[in-house]
């Protein structure tokens, strides 16, 4: 096939992804008269930020004195220090405005008896820059996602953005120049490639989480972007970074929100013992995730685990009432009983660390502009975009904490459509297509059904989920991340050789699986490669060789290039914009 028996379409701009991300920008766009796409694999209410539980931050201060900079304090400490000073505050600055926003977008936020927004505590939360736990995370109950992504799909609806509904991007189309020209893609149900031609492009296609066997993500949450990004040339930063959530449900790996947590629910161990008391004094179970994390890990290690396996710890939360759990938590109670058969109004949720959210992603600016370093410093890529669980701005660091991402997916979103408005406006043409721009994408394709090819995607992606599961978890062991390397480049060699059976089947489901198969595996390769170079612990990475923080040798963002497994790095941004730098220093809670 030739590119001219592709179908072409021309946008100002195109948006791949429909979850939080790329509707707020979406509607900024449109809003403005843009002529805006946004493809999504899947109905874009079922993108994974609708699985959002527990809520979203601000410092709103409903329900206690609060302060945007504790918050923004609270987020350079969550995040080890690693993330961008400038982006932090950027983000907190401005999150009042997001939630009011949202607000007023019709997003039926939970209330307090005098009518203002509810907030409830959430991990690393904290009042005057640490001193103690407090009620900063908005929320719609225990579905707070879910109704913020149904409010701004109906925005969207509205302003007139065009949605290509189960239509799959596969690549980039970038020039010579190294300017982003729109993607390529594919109509699932048709199976027919189309080049889609934009100004503006933007990847908001969310985590990958689903690299791990044990997984609080959907089965759609596959790094797609990241792949994309990837094949076209360009880093994916600080990728040894992922958050480990200290309760998904034992086997299952459902989550159980931190909301629980908040609203008084804590953890156990086989002794009966609160044992958070132990590891975090002050902060206890509303402690940073990796702290929790680490301490059910070893609780399990030493013995003290519950359940038939030991391999699990307890969530208490009873002794709220039922009053409270029906109100507040009325989703973890059903989740409890399906996936846990427990009822937690009578008894605990057995729990354990799972894979939960992607720290790193594509670089971006402020504006989420893609950025790649130049002999000179760093450029923006004209023309491409991301934002959300994609993308690096970076407000996460070495690790996020919770309520933290949806509030990101807003601010970002905003500012990045905002600036998309302007590149728009400043050009005139679309500039022409690069020769052969699907060649590599179709290779890609017929690879798929080369019958010389023996490797399935089952085999494949079990034997990728199980090496990182074992080499790339919780702790990091200096052997287990040598062989981790070797048995990932190898699990990675074998991709050339997957083909699937029959294309015509199912809707093409089985072909989208490859190709997600695809980009999964570049997530892995950078996890494992950026995590075995990092010799020093910090936040979501912890090494047993290296246990401490190193700030002289590694107070920096690592960018991964998949030409040759290259690592790179460049320096964390610990200037603010306009108040003063918060200094490293030891991290306790
Ligand atoms: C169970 C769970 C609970 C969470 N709870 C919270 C919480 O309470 N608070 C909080 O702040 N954060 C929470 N998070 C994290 C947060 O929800 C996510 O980080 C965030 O929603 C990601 O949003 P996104 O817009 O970046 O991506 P997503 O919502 O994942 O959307 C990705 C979109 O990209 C599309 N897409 C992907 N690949 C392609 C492709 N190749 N072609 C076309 N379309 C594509 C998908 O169809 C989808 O529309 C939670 C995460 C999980 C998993």
């Amino acid at each position: 096939m030739g590119i001219n028996n592709l179908e072409h379409h021309q946008f100002d701009a195109v948006i791949v992804g429909g979850g939080g991300a790329g509707l707020r920008a979406a509607l900024q766009l449109a809003e403005s008269g843009v002529k805006v796409a946004v493809l999504s694999k899947v109905f874009p209410t079922r993108s994974h930020t609708v699985a959002a539980q527990g809520g979203i931050a601000a410092a709103l201060g409903n329900v206690s004195e609060d302060n945007w900079l504790w918050h923004m304090y609270d987020t350079i400490k969550g995040s080890d220090y690693l993330g961008d000073q400038d982006a932090i505050e950027f983000m907190c600055r401005n999150a009042a405005k997001a939630i009011i926003e949202l607000e007023h977008f019709g997003m039926p936020f939970d209330r307090l008896d005098n009518g203002r927004i509810f907030q409830r505590p959430f991990g690393g939360m904290t009042k005057n820059y640490g001193e103690q736990p407090i009620s900063r995370t908005c929320a719609v109950a225990d579905r707070t996602g879910h109704a913020m992504l149904h409010t701004l799909y109906q925005r969207n609806i509205r302003a007139n953005t065009q949605f290509f509904i189960e239509w799959f991007a596969l690549d980039l189309i970038r020039d010579g120049d190294g300017d982003v020209l729109g993607v390529i893609a594919l109509e699932i149900e048709t199976g027919e490639v189309h080049v889609i031609q934009a100004k503006t492009t933007l990847l908001a296609t969310g985590g990958a989480g689903r690299i791990f066997q044990a997984s609080t993500n959907a089965f759609i949450n596959t790094g797609d972007g990241l792949g994309m990004a990837a094949r076209a040339g360009l880093p994916l930063q600080d990728m040894e970074f992922w958050q480990f959530h200290p309760t998904g449900v034992l086997h299952a790996g459902v989550l159980i929100t931190e909301g629980v947590r908040g609203e008084g629910g804590y953890l156990v161990n086989s002794e009966g013992e609160r044992f958070m008391e132990r590891y975090a004094p002050n902060a206890k179970d509303l402690a940073s995730r990796d702290v929790i994390s680490r301490a059910t890990a070893t609780e399990i290690k030493q013995g003290r685990g519950v359940g038939k396996n030991k391999d699990a710890v307890y969530l208490k939360l009873d002794h709220l009432g039922e009053a409270l759990i029906n109100k507040r938590l009325p989703g973890i109670r059903e989740i409890a009983k399906t996936f846990a058969n427990v009822d937690p109004i009578k008894d605990p949720i057995p729990v354990v660390p799972t894979a939960h959210y992607m720290m790193g992603g594509i670089p971006t600016n402020l504006d989420g502009q893609v950025v790649e370093p130049t002999a000179h410093g760093e450029r923006a890529v004209k023309g491409l975009y991301a934002v959300g669980e994609c993308a690096c701005v970076s407000v996460h660091g070495a690790n996020r904490l919770g309520s933290n991402s949806l509030l990101d997916l807003v601010v970002f979103g905003k500012a990045a459509g905002e600036k998309m408005v302007q590149e728009i406006a400043q050009s005139s043409a679309h500039k022409p297509l690069p020769a052969g721009v699907a060649d590599s994408t179709l290779a890609r394709l017929a690879r798929l059904e080369n019958t010389n090819n023996s490797e399935t995607v089952a085999e494949v992606g079990a034997a990728m989920r199980k090496t990182m599961q074992t080499h790339c978890g919780v702790f990091r062991f200096p052997d287990l991340l040598e062989t981790g390397v070797a048995a990932i480049n190898e699990v990675a060699s074998r991709i050339a050789k997957v083909r699937v059976n029959d294309t015509s089947q199912v809707f093409n489901t089985a072909r989208i699986e490859a190709l997600e198969l695809d980009n999964l595996m570049e997530v892995a390769v950078a996890t494992m490669h950026a995590a075995h170079h990092r010799t020093e612990s910090r936040g979501a990475h912890a090494r047993e060789d290296f246990s401490e923080r190193d700030d002289a040798n590694w107070l920096k963002h690592s960018l991964f290039y998949k030409q040759n497994n290259r690592l790179d790095y460049k320096d964390v941004r610990l200037k603010p914009l306009t108040v003063e730098s918060f200094e490293p220093k030891k991290r306790v809670y």
